[in-house]
């Protein structure tokens, strides 16, 4: 049993899985409460589902990418057997988590998008860095930049991770309406940093204070 607060169909916005149309299963609560969240309703609002109906809901959109998220999907403890069932039935799965729980509790077939929290968020002291070996070569580990303090924070870490697996993608993704998109292109180009620009596409295609997009 899940609580699962929308499952909805869109365009992927994030990662390097951009542009693809996928299934989104936002999960029900989080440990965290960053300065910028902007899905604070998936904190409290859900309804507890079964890993069949939500199985059932996701096979409606004939859709074979699916991405768990939330809120913050690793603090429900089914959340691995959603995914173990998922990738069973043949869907490509992504997993979007802040990078506080222990990733290897999910299926490595899995691709893992883990967000390390930066300073401004007001929880980078909750980063389990312990997931920086468990980081196979196709998981993606993103950055949310929201300043100067940030952005040496990010590019710090991703020195770090490439010791340990430089297959790895790096994202670098700039706070909404904080940060602007030019100045953190700018610093990556000027450091010659291999990181990719995570523009938030769904915030582009529809109107950015919409839900279930
Ligand atoms: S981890 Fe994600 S869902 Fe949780 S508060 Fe931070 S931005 Fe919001």
């Amino acid at each position: 049993m899940l609580r699962v607060n929308e499952i909805f169909h869109s365009i992927q916005g994030e990662s390097s899985h951009a542009g693809w149309p996928c299934v989104f299963v936002r999960l029900s609560g989080c440990n965290l409460r960053c300065a910028y969240c902007d899905t604070l309703y998936a904190h409290e609002e859900g309804q507890d589902m079964t890993l069949d109906q939500i199985l059932s809901r996701v096979r409606r959109y004939r859709c074979s990418l699916v991405e768990v998220t939330g809120g913050e999907p690793l603090i429900q403890k089914d959340t691995p057997l959603l995914i173990e069932r998922l990738l069973k039935s043949g869907y490509k799965v992504l997993l979007e988590t802040n990078g506080s729980q222990d990733i290897s509790r999910v299926p490595s077939s899995c691709i893992r998008i883990v967000d390390f929290k930066c300073p401004s968020s007001g929880h980078c002291e909750a980063n389990d860095f312990e997931n920086i070996p468990r980081l196979e070569r196709h998981d993606e580990v993103k950055f949310v930049i929201g300043n100067r303090e940030d952005y040496e924070y990010a590019r710090e870490l991703t020195t770090r991770i490439e010791t340990v697996e430089k297959q790895v993608t790096v994202l670098f993704s700039a706070v909404f309406n904080g940060l602007k998109w030019e100045q953190l292109a700018r610093w990556v180009l000027e450091d010659g940093l291999r990181v990719r620009l995570n523009v938030q596409l769904h915030k582009v295609i529809w109107d950015p204070h919409l839900r279930g997009v």
